[in-house]
């Protein structure tokens, strides 16, 4: 049973409990927006080079606190120590460029008749957060961070069973000088607080990160206030791998496994060209049976546990214990274990082959040529990323402009940099966070006309 006034963070590991966290309702929603909007204008009005001053300064701050953030996501979240220490370099990386971004946030001068006509980008007020539990530090700083350079306050709700790394970046924030109530964290339960947040008149955006079945339905209660949004949603990605590809890298299954196969990137539609199926079965087999599944704290593991016992039931019920696939091995518990996983049966469309599963399983599909390949990966209600592997540079180039994802890679299967642009085609969102206009997301542009025409003579 569930308590409406508390969070339980289990460690998923050993189901161990990490903390009790006070669960924030609807009036605990309304008074930290109050707070934040109290705060917000003098932020606002600050020098934008002083702004980005304090922002190098949180950086600095959670530079010192690396390893401890890194421990702290690898215990509520399950994480790999090498993941997590990744994760909060990247919410270090992020404050540094947001912070740049604070001083290269520009208007425009457009030339008109009559007089001087120029454009200022003007922060919207106090942002809502919405984040999720597969990536609780980058995804918080992803959606707060470039908010914050651009001169808005922040109310961040985390997920349920994942508030801890947040609330550190909130005090770490405090610590390094940023004003009290610029940056909240309210731990709490998305049907009373996650919802507060997005109903609250006084929110004047909410970025959501999740399913694609919530951001459905914040986008439709957003819509009754004409509320901004943007939503980072599911995926169900393809790997597209071509006879001539470097076989052994395209079939990298930490592809699809890394944090658990709990990634909106995750490559779990490996897409083969049927001339070289069987041989990719072989490798496929080989690479799975080698990976380290165990304790996330240990240095040597490639792959954690799953971060809670229903996010395993789901992953469960996709897999039929007789159904054709290769598989690696995993721990028999405590934690949420499930063993790596290539569906080897499936149709293009079964539910395996279709919906995001969020857990370590892909499936493995043939196709023939190009066309073919092109159909395949475009042919689920997503479309947030994918591979595309190749020594031919022209057919590289024809598929990544065939398939309808916002983030590609040829010959890789990275997907994020904070530096470039990150967000999804088709049912995986709506907008895009990071890269060169992540602060623009977070403005309003206001035209102002000046005449220069005198006074009548
Ligand atoms: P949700 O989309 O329900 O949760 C994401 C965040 O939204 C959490 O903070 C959650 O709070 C909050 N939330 C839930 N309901 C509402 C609401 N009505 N209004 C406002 N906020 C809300 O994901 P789940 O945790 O339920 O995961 C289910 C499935 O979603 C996964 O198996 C996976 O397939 C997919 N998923 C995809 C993600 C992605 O990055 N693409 C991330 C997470 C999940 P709370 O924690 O209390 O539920």
């Amino acid at each position: 049973m569930t308590d409406p006034h508390q969070l339980l963070v289990r460690n998923p590991a050993t189901e161990e409990t990490v903390a009790l966290v006070p669960a924030a309702g609807p009036q605990d929603v309304d008074a930290a927006v109050a707070r934040a909007a109290r705060v917000q204008p003098a932020w606002a009005a600050l020098a934008p080079a002083d702004r980005a001053r304090l922002l190098r300064r949180f950086a600095d701050t959670v530079d010192a606190h690396l390893e401890e953030l890194a421990r702290l996501e690898v215990r509520e979240a399950g994480h790999t120590v090498g993941n997590a220490r990744w994760e909060a370099g990247n919410a270090r990386d992020l404050l540094l460029y947001a912070a740049g971004g604070a001083e290269r946030l520009l208007g425009k001068q457009i030339p008109v008749p009559g007089g001087w006509n120029v454009t200022f980008q003007e922060p919207l007020g106090v942002i809502g957060v919405i984040a999720p539990w597969n990536f609780p530090m980058p995804i918080a700083a992803w959606g707060s961070f470039p908010a914050l350079a651009a001169g808005n306050a922040v109310v961040l709700k985390p997920a349920e069973t994942t508030p801890l790394t947040a609330l550190r970046l909130a005090e770490l924030g405090l610590e390094a000088g940023l004003p009290e109530h610029l940056f909240q964290v309210l731990p709490g339960y998305g049907d009373t607080a996650g919802r507060a947040l997005v109903d609250h008149p006084d929110i004047a955006k909410i970025v959501f990160t999740g399913s694609t079945r919530t951001g459905r339905e914040v986008m439709e209660r957003c819509a009754r206030l004409v509320k901004p949004v943007t939503l980072e949603l599911g995926g169900k990605s393809p790997s597209i791998v071509f006879a001539d590809a470097d076989l052994k890298a395209a079939l990298d299954p930490l592809s699809f496994l890394d944090n658990a196969g709990q990634d909106c990137c995750a490559r779990t539609r490996i897409l083969v060209q049927d001339t070289v199926l069987d041989e990719a079965r072989d490798v496929l087999a080989d690479a799975l049976a080698a990976v380290v599944v165990g304790d996330p704290a240990d240095e040597k593991t490639q792959m954690g546990p799953l971060i809670s016992a229903p996010q395993l039931e789901r992953v469960r019920s996709y897999v039929p214990a007789d159904a054709p696939a290769l598989r690696g091995s995993a721990p028999d518990g405590p934690g949420y274990w499930f063993p790596p996983t290539v569906l080897t049966g499936e149709r293009p469309d079964s539910a395996a082959a279709r919906e995001e599963i969020f857990g370590p399983v892909a499936v493995l599909l043939p196709f023939t040529d190009e066309q073919d390949a092109i159909r395949l990966a475009n042919d689920t209600p997503y479309g947030l990323s994918g591979s595309v592997w190749t020594r031919d540079v022209g057919r590289a180039l024809r598929v990544s402009q065939g398939v309808r994802a916002g983030n590609l890679s040829v010959n890789s299967h990275s997907s994020v940099r904070y530096w470039t642009p990150f967000g999804g085609f088709k049912q995986s969102g709506l907008g895009r966070e990071l890269g060169p206009d992540a602060l623009t997301a977070f403005t309003e542009t206001k035209n102002v006309f000046i005449s220069t025409e005198g006074p009548a003579q």
